[in-house]
């Protein structure tokens, strides 16, 4: 794996930017120190993977800003052992992250070449551990329900039932929710009496959650 001591210290200087931003969680700043986020990207577009922006992936998609992939999982609160879910896989890098946290992933994509690039690099870059799957994420994926936490990477214009009703009692559901220019960062949390408490964390803007899986 390509990952030297320039690209360790380009991500250091990227932590200490994110931690300057008001990222205060360890182990978050931590697993985003170990990740090699270059390798997630054309190597044509090194320069631009420690930088704090989001980046095109192909078809269409980002791999979203390091600052962004912070604050998503630091509000995730991931503790070693949770068995997570995520929606929207794109480029994988969210899906490492968790990982190093110590969470077992399932994350689908809805984008059929995304999801076979991504199915198939995990494994080369030490990440075989993430469970990929190929599907509309609004859906969840039952099977393997119920989570600790679920993590929606796109922005949804509702709360998807169906996610709500495949998460634990006292686990969190962290989704960016609005129209197509801005969304509210979200943390729906599942209380013992089956109500959700709602909080709200500031504006993002995410490439649209959309219904149904593509086959291209
Ligand atoms: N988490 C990603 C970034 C995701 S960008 C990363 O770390 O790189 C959002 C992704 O959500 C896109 O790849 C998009 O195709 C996917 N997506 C949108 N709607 C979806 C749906 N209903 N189910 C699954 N994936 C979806």
């Amino acid at each position: 794996m390509n990952d030297t001591y320039r690209h360790k210290g380009l991500r250091l200087q990227l932590i200490e930017s994110i931690r300057r931003k008001g990222i205060r969680d360890e182990r978050v700043l931590e697993a985003m120190s170990t990740v090699p986020r270059h390798l997630f990207l054309d190597s044509s577009f090194l320069e631009f993977a420690y930088e704090d922006k989001p980046f095109p992936i192909g078809s269409g998609q980002t791999i979203s800003q390091p600052y962004t992939v912070a604050f998503q999982t630091q509000l995730l609160s991931v503790k070693p052992g949770d068995k997570v879910l995520e929606i929207g896989t794109g480029s994988g890098y969210q899906a490492c992250i968790l990982t190093e946290m110590g969470a077992k992933v399932y994350t689908i994509e809805r984008q059929k070449k995304l999801y076979q690039k991504t199915k198939s690099f995990l494994p080369t870059i030490g990440y075989g551990t993430v469970k990929c799957f190929y599907g509309d994420g609004t859906k969840g994926l039952p099977a393997f329900a119920p989570y600790d936490k679920i993590l929606i990477t796109a922005a949804a214009t509702e709360f998807p039932k169906a996610l709500i009703e495949q998460l634990k009692t006292g686990g969190f559901l962290v989704v960016p929710l609005g129209d197509r220019n801005m969304q509210t960062m979200i943390r729906l949390t599942k209380k013992e009496d089956g109500r959700l408490e709602e909080e709200r964390f500031g504006a993002f803007r995410f490439v649209p959650l959309l219904k149904n899986k593509a086959n291209d």
